[in-house]
């Protein structure tokens, strides 16, 4: 392939569509445009055009002398060209290769995001030269939802597709052992917990169980269950349970997390027995720690705090829920919370980063990947314990001889998304 040849990758999101160029072995990244995906299929393709359009203007680049275009969209890709993006509100599931063809010719390619990402991350690797790309690169992606690909070992760059494309989508792997609904109609998905969306999902859900738990109200509120969680753990175990099977939704989940055991701090556990102080202990904390977070001061009731207006009987259980859900907050806000030190928002950061680290490992124990690299926005946590708690997790889970592993962390500003697209142009092109 001429050094001179130009390659076109764009990433197109849900939200924001960010082209970039390769020329003469040098990337160029463009400027991103509104993705119009909620006037539909059409307007989404329009804008990847007109994003495409805008780049190859400001450097002066002719539409001919392009030899292969990319486009990243954020779902899975069949082979025919048809892709499914339940992610982009408007678009949804069409024949994207038969309308990127009208637009840009028959050089144009697609791919999913994930795939995209991988291919950045392990090209982002071998340029920063790290020993690596031998043994394999397992990139996942943490953003609204959670993506995966495998870089194959080996010296060209390949990725693991799968008979129907869909190899390495990690965030419907069901490693999640509450009934969190994921998108793509299951429960149990990795992505309803360790995504963007799904830290939002956990924090609501575990408000909701410490505002409608009458567990602290049976030891006369929430000092006194956190004093006898230390003086009588016997006693606080038995009220979870009973509360359990008088469908308490904080004891149940208590009971369901204790019993999982993975999820709870090493020293808790002895032979994973559930112990007294074990239950006793999460539950007091999680008690404490929902009645008290930080979130719940964006939705007060007439200057009073949701769970005082519902023990006075201003609020019924399912305003509380309603409530909770009204309340606006993202990911980033839980993570703000938590390194101001709200322990709720820690306990959904450390839960999340939990599942992720012993999903990874059970991908690793598979292919045994020399890397993983962490992409996506959720790379900008500020939250340090989040990805010690990740690779901790890992570590303690993981078949240990694929243990040994490097991690690489590449934030959103490294647009790996984007110079994998290109990549994948300038792949399939020499393919051909
Ligand atoms: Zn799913």
């Amino acid at each position: 392939m001429a050094d001179a040849a130009v390659f076109v990758g764009v990433d197109a999101g849900a939200t924001f569509i960010r082209p970039g160029l390769l020329r003469g072995g040098s990337f160029v990244l463009g400027e991103p445009v509104d993705s119009k995906a909620a006037l539909g299929a059409n307007a989404y393709v329009h804008q990847i055009k007109a994003a495409v359009d805008g780049l190859l203007a400001r450097e002066g680049v002719d539409d001919s002398v392009v030899s292969g275009f990319c486009v990243a969209v954020p779902g899975p890709v069949s082979f025919d060209g048809r892709v499914s993006l339940p992610n982009v509100v408007g678009v949804g599931d069409f024949d994207m290769r038969h309308v990127l063809r009208a637009a840009f010719g028959s050089r144009v390619f697609l791919i999913n995001d994930a795939d995209a990402s991988a291919l950045g991350a392990a090209e982002h690797i071998n340029v920063r030269r790290l020993r690596v790309n031998h043994g394999g690169v397992l990139t996942v992606t943490l953003g609204t939802g959670v993506g995966g690909g495998f870089v194959l070992p080996g010296k060209e760059l390949a990725l693991l597709s799968g008979y129907e494309g869909v190899a390495c989508e990690l965030g419907h792997m069901k490693v999640v052992d509450e009934p969190f609904k994921c998108g793509c109609g299951a429960t149990g998905c990795l992505e309803t917990v360790a995504s963007g969306n799904g830290i939002v999902r956990v924090a609501k859900a575990r408000l909701k169980e410490a505002l409608l738990s009458t567990l602290p109200e049976a030891f006369g509120g929430l000092s006194g269950l956190a004093a006898a969680s230390r003086t009588s753990p016997h006693k606080v175990a038995e009220a979870v349970f009973s509360a359990a099977s008088g469908g308490d939704p904080l004891a149940t989940r208590v009971l369901r997390s204790a019993s999982f055991g993975g999820f709870l701090p090493r020293e808790k556990l002895r032979d994973g027995a559930l112990r007294d102080d074990v239950i006793s202990y999460e539950a007091a904390k999680a008690a404490f720690h929902g009645r008290r977070c930080w979130l719940l001061a964006l939705g007060q009731v007439d200057g009073e705090d949701v769970s005082a207006a519902y023990r006075r009987g201003r609020l019924s259980a399912s305003d509380v829920r309603g409530r909770v859900d009204g309340i606006g907050f993202t990911s980033f806000d839980v993570d703000r919370l938590a390194v101001d030190g709200d322990g709720l928002c820690q306990d959904v950061l450390f839960f999340a980063a939990s599942v992720l680290g012993g999903a990874l490992a059970d991908v690793a124990g598979v292919l045994n990947p020399e890397v993983i690299a962490v992409t996506g926005g959720l790379t900008d946590l500020r939250y340090r314990e989040f990805f010690r708690t990740v690779e901790e997790s890992f570590q303690r889970r993981v078949f240990s001889p694929a243990a040994r592993v490097h991690w690489v962390k590449l934030r959103p500003h490294e647009h790996v998304g984007v110079s994998g697209a290109v990549r994948y142009a300038q792949l399939k092109v020499a393919k051909k």
